[in-house]
């Protein structure tokens, strides 16, 4: 390919809104183009990167006998409908109606379209087990598309599903997917780790992630210093006292049961305009974990009464040590609830008649349900809010309220035991590549994709589902994969496995002489993009590093006076004098190895 077919421009700069420099870099090297908020085209570049990506895809998925189909993006309201999802959704779905004003949607995901499609072929045992996938644009109207490729609203996604006669056989399929996805990520020679994943959405009961690890990325990732164990934080369990002791053989003993346990006289305690823990933390001179943070959520869950969805908001308090953060993920699977959210300032004012930052668990004015993390579980003469503005009240002891018990509720951190109880967590940062779920009969029962067992027995297929963002691990593998100066691709993936720097176009002896050879290497199955462009020497460079091909020729006078052409290696910078007559050869070897 010539450069002058391609018509792309490079830039300098990117514009200032692409923080990370995978981003950067894919739109100064234009390889992708904004056309509105998370909405990209992608050149011909990004687009020749996303097929060799797919060709692994595809490759590993056949070898484990999934099957390519391709389903509709357009999906009806009605499907949804039957599975409840089309109100679960809420607002990341992109609904719209035709001109009989039938409602339809934009296909965020396919669990519904796959089963629905199935449904004829699976009558007996005998027609199972079924993988199937399929490559395809995505539509999810994301509340802040950013970071590019990572988090678009129009993305392609590789989706799966398998359908099994028994869980046993389902967790076959699901080991099946998961070797696949490992496959997938060793031929791409990325640094990735698995974790355990939030089911979310989706639903199910297991699922794990697979994350290419990035400073940049938005996940943080557990993972035990001793064991296998590794966590999406968003999951990550943190311990009972209980759990803690019961672990405790080969760790310190829990420093907790070795505290003085005298209660202390509670005080009301004057905290002029403390507003933070860290503040209260400064004023009383005391470590954040003697401080007990008391936060108000509003509790949204569904119940179904006579046929009919009803909507329940229940306002609960949540106590968790100063130091710790709740996890809203598992307030959520906790109370089964649709959407947890914090409760305004003024909510909570109503609810208590002091501001958020003097607000605890003693003298609510309203009667409300108090639970406690359990981090405050051994905690004793521990300061609080007083529901008072500006005051707070020192030595509370949990039998001080009344509390319906404590749960796993906060965000579990770097330095907790491993939930496994082997071990210290160690944190590392992520990007969400992959993502897989079994499911069991969650779909399958509500869209009556059943089949006939052995005995007759009419059953529900068990089903799991398998995700991998292609767009977004493009951009993914650029944040991993770069210097000061530009894209490094791996030969596997790169656009152009040669970039040829033509520095003489006018030469009609050195174009010749470049043309044998571009056409000679194109014969030979090369990709090769030739910069044919009327530009200095030193900004075809500067783009050649920027465009990442992994090897670089020079065509120039000076070289061929020489009596070759430099070859340079884009990750290594390293560079050779080639035989005009060897360049092909030693080219093949280079794109083999
Ligand atoms: P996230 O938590 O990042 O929103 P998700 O859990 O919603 O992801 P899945 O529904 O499991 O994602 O989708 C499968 C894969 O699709 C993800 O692992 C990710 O790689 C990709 N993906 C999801 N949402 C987006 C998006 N908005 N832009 C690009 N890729 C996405
Ligand atoms: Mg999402």
């Amino acid at each position: 390919m010539r450069w002058t077919n391609i018509g792309i421009t490079t830039t300098k700069e990117a514009p200032v809104e692409a923080e990370l420099i995978s981003h950067q870099l894919l739109l100064r090297a234009a390889y992708i183009k904004k056309m509105s908020q998370g909405i990209f085209v992608y050149g011909h570049l990004a687009l020749r990167v996303i097929r060799n990506l797919e060709n692994i895809i595809r490759q590993e998925l056949d070898k484990a006998n999934a099957v390519e189909i391709s389903m509709p993006m357009v999906q009806s309201a009605d499907l949804w409908k039957s599975t409840g999802r089309w109100d679960k959704m809420g607002d990341t779905m992109l609904r719209f109606k035709n001109r009989t004003q039938q409602e339809f949607c934009l296909g965020p995901t396919h669990e519904e379209v796959v089963t629905e499609y199935i449904k004829p072929f699976i009558k007996s045992y005998k027609n199972l087990p079924l993988n199937f996938y399929q490559i395809q644009t995505k539509y999810r109207d994301e509340i802040r598309p950013r970071f590019g490729l990572m988090r678009g609203r129009e993305f392609i996604m590789k989706d799966g599903y398998s359908f099994d006669t028994s869980a046993e056989s389902a967790q076959k399929s699901y080991d099946s997917m998961y070797k696949v996805y490992q496959n997938i990520f060793n031929r791409l020679g990325v640094s990735y780790r698995i974790v355990q994943a939030d089911t979310g959405d989706i639903g199910g009961n297991q699922s794990h992630e697979f994350h290419l690890l990035a400073e940049s990325g938005e996940d943080i990732l557990l993972v035990s210093d001793t064991s296998d164990f590794a966590a999406n934080s968003e999951i990550c369990k943190t311990l009972s006292f209980l759990e803690k002791q019961n672990f405790a053989k080969s760790e310190d003993k829990d420093k907790e049961s070795k505290k003085d346990l005298t209660k202390l006289d509670q005080k009301l305690l004057s905290t002029p305009n403390i507003k933070s823990i860290k503040d209260l933390s400064k004023f009383l001179n005391l470590k954040k974990d003697k401080l007990v943070k008391t936060l108000f959520f509003n509790i949204k869950t569904t119940q179904v009464e006579k046929k009919e969805v009803k909507q329940n908001i229940e306002k609960i308090v949540v106590l968790v040590r100063g130091d710790h953060d709740i996890n809203t993920y598992k307030l959520k699977n906790f109370f089964k609830a649709l959407e947890v959210s914090l409760l305004t300032e003024e909510e909570v004012i109503a609810l208590t008649g002091a501001n958020p930052g003097s607000c605890g668990p003693i003298n609510l004015k309203e009667k409300i349900k108090i639970y406690a993390d359990f981090s405050i579980e051994k905690m004793i003469n521990y300061t609080v809010g007083a529901n008072k503005n500006d005051y707070h009240i020192q030595n509370v002891n949990n039998s001080d309220f009344i509390c319906e018990g404590f749960f796993d509720f906060r965000l579990a951190v770097a330095g907790d035991l491993s939930p496994d109880g082997k071990g210290r967590l160690v944190e590392y940062k992520g990007i969400e590549a992959g993502h897989i779920f079994y499911l069991g009969t969650t779909y399958s029962k509500k869209l009556k994709a059943e089949f006939l067992d052995s005995n007759g027995k009419t059953c529900p297929v068990e089903m799991g589902c398998y995700g991998l963002g292609v767009s977004r691990l493009v951009q993914a593998i650029v944040e991993q994969s770069h210097d000061e100066n530009g894209i490094i691709w791996p030969m596997i993936l790169a656009p152009y496995k040669v970039h040829i720097c033509l520095l003489d176009p006018k030469d009609e002896e050195i174009s010749k002489l470049c043309d044998d050879i571009y056409k000679d290497l194109i014969s030979k199955g090369v990709s090769v993009l030739l910069d044919d462009r009327k530009e200095r020497p030193g900004f075809k460079f500067k783009d050649a590093d920027l465009l990442g091909m992994p090897l670089r020729l020079t065509f120039g006078a000076r070289s061929l006076k020489e009596g070759g052409v430099e070859l340079v290696e884009r990750k290594t910078q390293e560079k050779q004098l080639i035989k005009l007559n060897e360049v092909v050869e030693t080219i093949l070897k280079k794109v083999k190895q």
